[in-house]
């Protein structure tokens, strides 16, 4: 190792020496949040406080909003010539590489990922998502419709003006920009609510895109909580469209916010519960053991496409198992800030419990606890949880069922491809699945019975930003990634003309 390799030593002088935005980001400016109210914004990693940060409610909202309307009126960003739009994203994408360091670091002190998967997975793959959406902005093309000889038709596509995005906390910066950059790729102007557990890298985000030359207004950034700022977005009269992503409790809030309010546009990333089912004749086991494992212990399991429901065929059970305990031990909770560590703390103290809360009901309910199964690092002040599999889960246990959100793998057996398929339909979710298996037309089978987004075979959460993700079911409605996600943020004008 090398003197400019970085060391937990080096992360820990670079925090010390961070510069944190704190405030709301508003109009262009910085500001406080109008009551002058902050919260503690606690760091997983030791539970100490980081900052406080400007905590916005309705009237803070009211101001995001009016400047964005204002920027949406006055086509200073829309009516930019689309290779002016996309320089300027192009450069958000360069600024935000350029300061991948600084980003990572917030990130991970703010919600307790490893700095490892900040900087080699959040960062980078949200510089991409930008600059995709940047390229795409000069290659739209509007139709022209077969109205006959007498007359032409034109379909336009249009911003729909004023968008709010509210996002989690698991990936605070990527599921930010999966939204924010092709809502402002077509032209809106936005209110984008970071979650209260990690508000840091949004506000950065503003901040960035601003010296990027997005005008002022275009881009507002509010943190606050949900039932305060999150509600205010949901219910606002002024806001045309409501992209979320979020538990599919909170989607359900925003469904009833606009029902009561101006009947803005919903779109809903919600919740998953993915079944990840291995097949006997599977090519490779030890490459599926090794899948399922970071399936599920990945940003320590808070996930929303986590692989919680391992289904595998019982006469390869205890082989498989014993194989994806084996990999799981290369999982151990460590430091966020250490660059060996593979897996870091839970967002926080209410998630810690939580998830110790479904691994107690996983063994009252009588599944058995293979390994984990405790918190870890307790002297460190963080929410650590020990990587946790369960064998002998029914489809009916809680823990089949409900969303944990943390490193808590649910095993499951079945006897044929039906009952398989049976299992992984049985659930409210229907986010994504996987699939291991050499038979092609149980691969496609699987493809088609099974509901959800997204269905891998042979790989576990493969893609790019050119494939759609999203829910069906209860997961939710709506398409974030690929060109698709642009049909969400604009509506479509019929121009008939007599010639
Ligand atoms: P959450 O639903 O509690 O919060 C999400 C956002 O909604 C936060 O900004 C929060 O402040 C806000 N919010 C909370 N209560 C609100 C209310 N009453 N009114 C308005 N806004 C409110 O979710 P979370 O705990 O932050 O994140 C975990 C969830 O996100 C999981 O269910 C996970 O599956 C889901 N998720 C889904 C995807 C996807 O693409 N489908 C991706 C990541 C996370």
């Amino acid at each position: 190792m090398d003197a400019s390799t970085p060391t937990l030593a080096s992360w820990e002088e670079r925090a010390a020496r961070l510069q944190i935005r704190n405030q709301a980001l508003i109009d262009g400016r910085l500001v406080p949040a109008a009551s002058g109210k902050s919260f503690d914004d606690i760091s997983p990693r030791d539970g100490r406080v980081l900052t406080r940060v400007a905590s916005c409610d309705a009237e803070d909202v009211d101001r995001a909003v009016a400047a964005a309307r204002r920027s949406f009126e006055s086509g200073v960003w829309r009516e930019q010539h689309p290779r002016a739009r996309k320089a300027v994203l192009l450069t958000l994408a360069r600024l935000i590489e350029e300061n991948a360091e600084e980003l990572a670091l917030l990130e991970t002190l703010d919600m307790g990922k490893p700095i490892r998967d900040s900087l080699n997975i959040d960062v980078p793959l949200s510089a991409r998502c930008v600059q995709y959406y940047a390229e795409a902005i000069d290659k739209l093309y509007d139709q022209v419709g077969p109205s006959g000889p007498g007359s032409m038709s034109l379909i336009l596509r249009e911003p729909l003006g004023v968008i709010g995005v509210v996002v989690p906390w698991n990936f605070p910066l990527m599921m930010a920009v999966w939204k924010v950059a092709p809502a402002l790729a077509v032209g809106n102007s936005l209110v984008l609510k970071p979650a209260e557990q990690s508000p840091l890298t949004a506000i950065r985000l503003g901040e960035l895109a601003l010296e990027a030359g997005l005008p002022p207004g275009v881009l507002n950034v509010v943190p606050g909580f949900g039932e305060t700022a999150g509600q205010a977005i949901g219910r606002h009269m002024d806001v045309d469209m409501l992209t979320f992503t979020g538990s599919t409790e909170v989607g359900k809030y925003f469904m009833r916010y606009s029902g009561e309010s101006n009947l803005k546009r919903v779109s809903l990333e919600c919740g998953g519960k993915t079944p990840h089912i291995v097949m006997p004749d599977a090519a490779d086991l030890d490459r599926a053991a090794q899948e399922a494992a970071g399936g599920i212990f990945f940003n320590q399991g808070e996930v929303c496409n986590a692989g919680s429901r391992l289904l595998v065929h019982e006469s390869i059970k205890d082989e498989f198992l014993a194989k994806v305990i084996a990999y799981g031990r290369s999982w151990v909770p460590g430091d966020p800030l250490d660059p060996a560590t593979r897996m870091g703390a839970l967002v926080d103290s209410r998630q810690h419990e939580r998830v110790l809360g479904y691994i107690a009901k996983g063994q009252q309910e009588g599944a058995e606890l293979k390994c984990g199964g405790a918190a870890a690092r307790t002297d460190s002040g963080g929410y650590y949880i020990q990587p946790t599999v369960f064998d002998g889960v029914s489809p009916g246990m809680t823990i089949a069922q409900e969303e944990i959100f943390g490193p808590v793998l649910s095993t499951l057996t079945f006897r044929s491809t039906e009952e398989a398929f049976r299992i992984a339909n049985d659930t409210i979710y229907g986010l994504a699945a996987a699939i291991w298996t050499k038979d092609i037309s149980v691969a496609m089978k699987a493809a088609k019975t099974i509901k959800a987004g997204s269905v891998w075979i042979n790989c576990f959460d493969a893609g790019d930003i050119t494939t759609p993700f999203g829910g069906f079911k209860q997961s939710g409605f709506g398409r974030d990634k690929s060109l698709h996600a642009l049909e969400k943020y604009t509506d479509l004008k019929s121009v008939w003309i007599e010639l």
